[in-house]
């Protein structure tokens, strides 16, 4: 996420960071440089120019803090303006009364309208609201199968009929009142290109259910034409802000930091991933804290608490402290980590973490964690608490059980042990939970 522009703006800033004195050419120099990292990462030209104003006039117009370094002036008056170009404040949502709330998703097709649906009726679920989701999409007739799925997993009830989409969002919210649903969450049809029917059918449903909210969901990885999008849909219906997909896969930025400027409206929510948990309020200091490499060790902490047991959690931490962590503890932490999402995700969350790694972890993927379990799993109780019993025969016998080879199973029992040594360090643990207090 962001990977270019951050490491343009880090190599930038890194430079001046340790520096005592800036001469004023010191300082154009690095604000012509993050000009270009700006317009290379494809933000708007006219939030470069008022980004990199902001920078300059802070810069001027400040006294010298004494508790700071010129350089670190500079990557503060950056952060400050990043904050300021991606919408300065999250949203807070207020809820209807009487209930329900309702919320309208309009976007093209493919920019993952359905899946953030399912996404969002998940995080309200965990906010402790009880969502419906109404499938208002009856032109793909693939949308409403989709959602339905979705629902399931998002453990949210689901409301469709075969009518026509105006007369289904008004059953759904209907049916929502009926049920004491609390949220609605309304998808409907998107097109592959903004047309003037698309318009007309949500702005029919949009008078039909006089939503509190109208999202409008847009693709991260399209760049200007994501901002061109918003700016069309927001001519139509009155958007009270964007929810920004696969941020994953956007190592540009543009799109993020340009919206909120030309369209006027903030980003609500992002997405980082296929799985359904990888959604959030959208929070842009954090996330310019994130592109100055500084990590975001909040939305980690906020994110375990969410999605991990802490019971759990607490075992495995007691167990490492103790030195008595076993195959079967890691393969249950192992399905505690996997509900944070990619562990590339997480690491990117961490401040300091060196790029190589990131990117070594970030080719670790699913199917990865699924061989380590599938191995682990093929070994008996005797062999996982004390895997120096794993004969040759023992390993065979595992890697048949596991559809692995012997080199695997050698390669997984390696890391367990070297891992296990690392652990053994004393103050290592100490420092890793330290500040997690909650969590451990
Ligand atoms: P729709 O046509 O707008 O309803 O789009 P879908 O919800 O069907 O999503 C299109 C594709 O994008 C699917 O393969 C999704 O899994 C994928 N997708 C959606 N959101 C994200 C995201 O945040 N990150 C990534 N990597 N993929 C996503």
């Amino acid at each position: 996420m962001f990977d270019t522009l951050s490491e343009r703006l880090e190599g930038i800033l890194g430079r001046l960071r340790g520096r005592g004195r800036l001469s004023a050419a010191d300082v154009d120099q690095a604000l012509r440089e993050i000009r270009a990292a700006l317009l290379e990462a494809d933000v708007h030209v006219r939030v470069v120019r008022s980004l990199v104003d902001g920078v300059r006039s802070q810069l001027v117009g400040e006294e010298l803090a004494r508790s700071l370094s010129p350089g670190q002036q500079v990557v503060r008056a950056v952060h400050r303006e990043l904050i300021r170009a991606l919408g300065g404040e999250s949203l807070r949502l207020t809820y209807a009364s009487p209930p329900p709330t309702v919320i309208l998703l309009a976007g093209l097709q493919g920019s993952g309208k359905t899946t953030t649906a399912a996404k969002l009726a998940r995080w309200f679920r965990q906010q402790g609201h009880q969502p419906l989701l109404v499938g208002a999409d009856l032109q793909r007739p693939a949308a409403v199968e989709q959602l339905r799925i979705l629902a399931e997993q998002a453990q949210v009830p689901f409301f469709s009929q075969p009518t026509d989409p105006v007369q289904v969002a008004r059953a759904g919210r209907q049916e929502a009142e009926r049920l004491g649903r609390d949220v609605v969450i309304v998808d409907t049809a998107g097109r592959l290109a903004i047309d003037a029917e698309l318009m007309d059918e949500v702005r029919r449903i949009s008078e039909a259910v006089d939503p509190h909210y109208t999202f409008l969901v847009v693709d991260a990885m399209t760049g200007q034409d994501a901002v061109g999008t918003a700016e069309a849909f927001h001519a139509t219906l009155t958007l009270d802000g964007l929810i920004l997909t696969k941020l994953d896969g956007d190592a540009r930025g543009g799109a993020a930091l340009s919206v909120k400027e030309v369209v006027g409206k903030p980003i609500a929510f992002a997405a980082t991933g296929e799985r359904l948990a990888d959604f959030d309020l959208f929070h842009p200091d954090r996330m310019a804290s994130r592109i100055l490499g500084m990590g975001d060790v909040l939305s980690l902490i906020e994110q375990a608490e969410r999605e991990m047991d802490r019971d759990v959690a607490l075992k495995g931490a007691t167990a490492l402290v103790e030195g008595r962590f076993t195959l079967e503890d890691f393969l249950t932490q192992l399905q505690q980590v996997k509900r944070l999402g990619s562990l590339g995700g997480l690491l990117s969350l961490l401040p300091g973490v060196p790029k190589e790694l990131k990117q070594a972890n970030a080719a670790i993927d699913d199917r990865e964690v699924a061989r380590v379990e599938a191995i682990i799993r093929s070994m008996t109780p005797a062999e996982r608490i004390d895997p120096s019993i794993i004969d040759g025969s023992r390993r065979q016998r595992i890697a048949r059980g596991s559809g692995t080879s012997t080199q695997e199973v050698n390669q997984l029992l390696r890391q367990f042990k070297e891992a296990q040594q690392l652990m053994r360090q004393p103050g290592l643990l100490a420092g890793m939970l330290g500040g997690r207090g909650k969590l451990a």
